[in-house]
């Protein structure tokens, strides 16, 4: 299943979970720092696909080695991600090191502090081995809207992998790494994910700590996770989540040991949208590989059954209306006087601004900080957001009440194979509409996850996704591994 075309040459992922890995350290068959060694040759091997903006090859190897003496004086000293490499998205703050959301406007700044993510899973003697490439402040979803030009996919160079976490994906489709953290304001985990062949989660909004996240739409981010396995989401998602005083949009619910709770013996009830899989829009090759799914879930003795859902056309227009308003006074903030560019033809304070924001966004980041804060100026604001507003409300109630009757709402991740690099620059609302499945998770703020289920004729990769009740995470991730 995990066989990918790469430079004419193809190759399987030497570990697909942290289990195989600790199992090899604890055989001593294998060190951290031989394992790092290994990503690190992969990462050189794969330097065409774009995926790395900076590789911490150094510090990597260095703390694999302080790692490896730990647990060989005494093995219940390491933490529980012992053996977990990962790349993280140049959107996660990372103490000492640089982050730029791939944009010029936060060229050359270092990271003052870590995202509480991050914190916790070094905590866990997780290693991370470099930042990678992403859309610009997460808007986009070809990875191809990046100051460092765009990152493309490992099964075909000649296709986007997806984004806005496309080159998360792509590091862990290539096998530079075991996980990847991202994340997924309107899809942009699980869409790279299902077009990489792999898993791709965003959790329920609230459930991670969004401290050290740059902020695109804040009542819509999450930080998600990219991985091989059920297995690895679940242990990377218990230690980031939970409660933290730096973010108090951050749940208080406890935080269940999701990896230890895998099973799921029960039959489901899974509900699925006509709407969704007649859509005019959809790829018929997906088409079928998703119906196909859903006989095969029939046959194992699950409920899956169609049901009404009349808001999927205004999915987008009030995704977007909304997430450029929160991201227009979200990027406020760059001005070319706190933090990263400046201008060097600056002469007074007003042109600082205009320069400094002219030189340093990006031509897609520009539009929306302009539509959103169109959509907030006053006179169109009821018009616009406020109505918006109101739209996200009858997707939030519909779906709840979808979920009090079925335990999963079943979608395809994409309606679209990944398009050919260079085409989504041409016709931005063609690649906004291609969010119709993803975003309705993020306007819930419930949890999905993005499965691989096959592939297309062109050997590019499909996935399915499965949304669940709010915080419920343990019941989708079960599920989840259960159906793969
Ligand atoms: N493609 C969507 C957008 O551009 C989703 C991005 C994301 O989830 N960060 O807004």
């Amino acid at each position: 299943m995990f066989l990918y075309a790469l430079n004419g040459l193809r190759f399987m992922p030497k570990y697909t979970t942290l289990q195989q890995i600790q199992n090899d350290l604890q055989a001593q068959q294998l060190t951290l720092h031989e394992l790092v060694n290994y990503y690190l040759k992969n990462i050189e091997a794969t330097q065409d696909l774009n995926a790395y903006i900076e590789v911490f090859a150094d510090e990597a190897l260095e703390r694999a080695k302080s790692l490896d003496q730990k647990f060989q004086e005494n093995s219940e000293n390491v933490g529980k991600l012992f053996g977990m490499v990962i790349s993280i998205k140049d959107v996660l703050c990372y103490k000492d090191h640089k982050v730029t959301g791939a944009s010029k406007i936060l060229e050359g700044f270092t990271s003052l502090y870590s995202a509480t993510a991050i914190e916790r899973i070094l905590a866990e003697d997780a290693i991370i081995i470099g930042r990678v490439n992403c859309d610009q402040f997460a808007m986009g979803s070809t990875n191809e809207n990046s100051v460092y030009g765009p990152t493309k996919n490992g099964v075909d160079p000649a296709k986007v992998p997806g984004g806005s976490s496309g080159a998360s994906a792509v590091s862990v489709q290539t096998d530079t790494c075991l996980a990847s953290l991202g994340s997924d304001t309107g899809g942009s985990v699980r869409q790279p994910a299902g077009f990489c062949g792999i898993i791709g989660f965003k959790p329920s909004y609230g459930r991670i700590s969004r401290y050290g996240l740059l902020a695109y739409a804040s009542s819509f981010d999450q930080i998600g996770i990219l991985a091989h396995s059920v297995e690895d989401v679940a242990i990377l998602l218990e230690t980031m989540a939970g409660a933290d005083e730096f973010d108090s949009t951050a749940s208080q619910i406890p935080v269940p040991a999701y990896s230890k709770n895998l099973n799921y013996s029960q039959k489901a009830k899974i509900a699925y949208f006509d709407v969704a899989l007649e859509h005019e829009g959809i790829d018929s090759e997906i088409k079928t590989q998703t119906q196909n799914f859903i006989q095969n879930l029939k046959q194992k003795g699950h409920t899956v059954e169609a049901v009404n859902f009349d808001y999927l056309d205004y999915i987008i227009p009030a995704y977007y209306v909304l997430t450029t308003a929160e991201a227009s006074s979200n990027l406020s903030r760059y001005d070319g006087i706190r933090y990263g560019h400046r201008s060097a033809e600056v002469s007074s304070l007003e042109n600082t601004y205009k320069k400094s924001r002219t030189e340093g966004f990006s031509t897609e980041v520009k539009r929306r900080i302009m539509l959103g804060t169109f959509v907030l100026s006053a006179g169109y604001y009821d018009a616009y957001y406020g109505k918006a507003q109101k739209v996200r409300r009858l997707i939030q109630n519909r779906t709840n009440e979808i979920l009090e009757n079925y335990d999963f709402i079943l979608m395809p991740v994409s309606p679209s194979p990944p398009s050919d690099i260079g085409k989504s620059l041409e016709d931005p609302v063609a690649m906004y509409l291609a969010d119709i499945f993803t975003v309705q998770a993020n306007m819930a703020g419930i949890p999905a996850i993005a499965i691989p289920i096959g592939k297309h004729d062109s050997g590019l990769p499909i996935g399915i996704q499965l949304m669940g009740k709010k915080y419920k995470e343990e019941d989708l991730l079960s599920f989840a591994k259960n159906v793969l």
